[in-house]
């Protein structure tokens, strides 16, 4: 019989588990720890596989991360209903490897579309296509936090793991998360292949300056680790490890046709440095880190043995993040519009003995009010337009059409767009997709 499709796969069933017999268990040093055992998820994958797989750790060479295969949004929502119906839970754990932003985006329309009140958080990777407006749609529709891994915080590692991101983009993308109010968690290596002790001293300051500056709040330090079905367990030559405690017969076994619970191969770098005596110092400097103290310290000062000083300039991420947004919107981006419809209120502006006739509009949410004044003409156009981008409307409205529109009735949308006003709209829900 062949292995199910994910569409067919069902909703999983916890109709015999006694949620309300477990208890709740409260770890306060970690946040995204105390996320994982605190309360109660409903677990379920939007994906199957990891559709990066290139990472050279990672056991990609196994179905579970190698097949992608992802799940349509709706029916990952029919899902979600299904399970809110049966354990009166409304938190989910997607347990994805790392979950896919296209789908995270199609997700959260749906969740916003049929007015689900729902909390999620998911594993990703901190690829730059999470942008500011994903992530406040993100947040909007339930997102409560993310966890990525960081790996080793160095760009030269970070192309030898083939992890497909740069320090700079890890720290925008953080920061897009933060602002929009879900929390960060990043997974954090050391000891990889070829690592230096250089390499480790800066990679522990790169955590402290995205610790200092909020912009992940939550973090984790594993030592690598070599796994049979990952890129280097494959090929540890490329990567200058020897593996150990195996003979060189077993070696092909365990990594073909072995069993997985033998995944792990101990093995020699030949930098021949001994990274664990690492550990100590990384891991208390971070659980410092995390409850916002000691940014001061020298590095030197969480190691008992003598370590060179790093090589990163203390506002290394700080110029990361002081790059220029562009003003470019690509023609097809997909403009949506969350909120609700607005209240408008008419004035008249005088100057220069002439008067001009405005609209205030007043809008909505939750949690607050903001209005923004145009000249009439340009506010009741946006009231009809903000009401066809609406996400209940679900018209597909492209960047390009907006401008086109606009352009009939009015000169210059760029001027229009990029205005004080609509950029308070932005920040209130009207999206760039
Ligand atoms: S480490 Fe994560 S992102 Fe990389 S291949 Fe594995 S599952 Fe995918």
């Amino acid at each position: 019989k062949n292995d199910y499709k994910q569409s067919e796969v069902g909703t999983p069933d916890y109709s015999d588990l006694f949620l309300d017999k477990y208890i709740s268990v409260i770890e306060i040093a970690n946040p995204m720890h105390s996320l994982w055992s605190d309360g109660r998820w409903n677990k379920l994958t939007m994906a199957h596989g990891c559709y990066w797989g290139k990472c050279t750790f990672c056991d990609i060479s196994l179905d579970y991360i190698k097949l992608y295969e992802p799940i349509a949004a709706k029916t990952l929502v029919d899902r979600m209903e299904e399970m809110i119906a049966q354990t009166g839970e409304n938190g989910f754990h997607f347990v994805d490897e790392a979950a896919p932003p296209a789908l995270m985006r199609e997700l959260a329309l749906e969740i916003l579309r049929r007015k689900l009140t729902v909390t999620w958080w998911t594993n990703i990777r901190f690829e730059k296509s999470f942008t500011r407006d994903l992530c406040l749609l993100l947040k909007a529709s339930g997102c409560i936090a993310v966890s990525g891994g960081l790996e080793v915080a160095s760009d030269r590692l970070l192309e030898l793991i083939k992890k497909g991101v740069t320090l700079e983009q890890v720290a925008q993308v953080t920061r897009n998360f933060t602002e929009s109010g879900i929390m960060v968690h990043a997974y954090l290596m050391y000891g990889y292949p070829t690592q230096t002790v250089q390499e480790t001293v800066d990679s522990l300051e790169m955590v402290r300056q995205l610790f200092e500056l909020g912009i992940i709040q939550s973090g984790f330090w594993h030592q690598f680790a070599m796994t049979a079905h990952s890129p280097v367990g494959m090929f540890p030559e490329e990567f200058g490890v020897i593996p150990i405690g195996l003979d060189e017969k077993a070696l092909p076994l365990v990594g073909l046709d072995g069993l997985f619970a033998n995944n792990d191969i101990q093995f020699k770098d030949k930098t021949g440095i001994d990274h664990d005596k690492f550990s100590f110092g990384l891991k208390k400097s971070l659980f410092n880190y995390m409850h916002g103290i000691c940014f001061d310290y020298e590095l030197q000062e969480w190691f008992d043995f003598k370590i060179p000083k790093t090589t990163i300039p203390s506002d290394y991420i700080v110029s990361c993040l002081e790059k220029e947004e562009s003003f470019n919107t690509k023609p097809s981006a997909k403009i949506v519009w969350i909120g609700g419809k607005p209240l408008s209120e008419a004035f008249s502006k005088s100057k220069k003995g002439s008067s001009r006739q405005m609209l205030k509009l007043i809008f909505h949410n939750k949690r607050e009010t903001i209005q923004i004044s145009l000249d009439k003409d340009k506010a009741e156009w946006l009231v009809t337009t903000l009401e066809s981008l609406s996400i209940f409307q679900n018209k597909n409205q492209t960047f390009a059409q907006l401008k086109t529109d606009f352009e009939t009735h009015f000169e210059d949308f760029e001027l229009f767009w990029f205005s004080k006003p609509m950029n308070t709209l932005k920040d209130f829900g009207l999206l760039v997709l």
